[in-house]
């Protein structure tokens, strides 16, 4: 019996770069490319369509840590411009590359455990299996109710 997979442990699990549905297998097989197929558990990330989605978030998340900084240091201390170019595109560089593989993981636990594109034929066959296993639970606790 396997149970099903939260929204929240779907997207964590994207975000460490695992399997979504084993957490696991390796989601990436290179620096921005999904696998087709997790190793461990054979679940399908074929159907996954972040396309620019998790460059967007990054450019969002990171433009609003670096530009405020930025500004802090510039009211601060008015250090010269090729000081603040020499800081500033580094780390912003840097930390676009280091949140872009965990940022697209997590959107793409998003979309499988929301059945987003062609995920929807994954999820219901999901739910299938969890309904079957409550049912098999119903079943058993029945019987074990008759035998009682
Ligand atoms: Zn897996």
């Amino acid at each position: 019996m396997t149970q099903p997979v939260s929204l929240a442990q779907a997207v964590r699990r994207g975000f460490t770069m695992r399997c979504p549905n084993c957490g696991k297998g390796h989601l990436f097989r290179r620096f921005l490319k999904v696998v087709d197929h997790c190793e461990v558990c054979d679940e399908d990330y074929t159907p996954q369509r972040a396309d620019d989605f998790p460059a967007y978030l990054v450019i969002v998340v990171v433009g609003h840590v670096v530009v405020p900084a930025l500004l802090a240091v510039e009211i601060a201390y008015a250090p010269p411009a090729w000081l603040q170019l020499a800081i500033w595109l580094p780390v912003t560089l840097f930390s676009s590359l280091a949140l872009l593989q965990p940022t697209k993981g997590a959107i793409v636990g998003l979309q499988w455990q929301t059945g987003m594109h062609d995920f929807a034929e994954s999820k219901n066959r999901r739910s299938a299996s969890s309904t079957k296993s409550t049912q098999s639970t119903n079943t058993t606790s029945m019987k074990s109710h008759a035998l009682i």
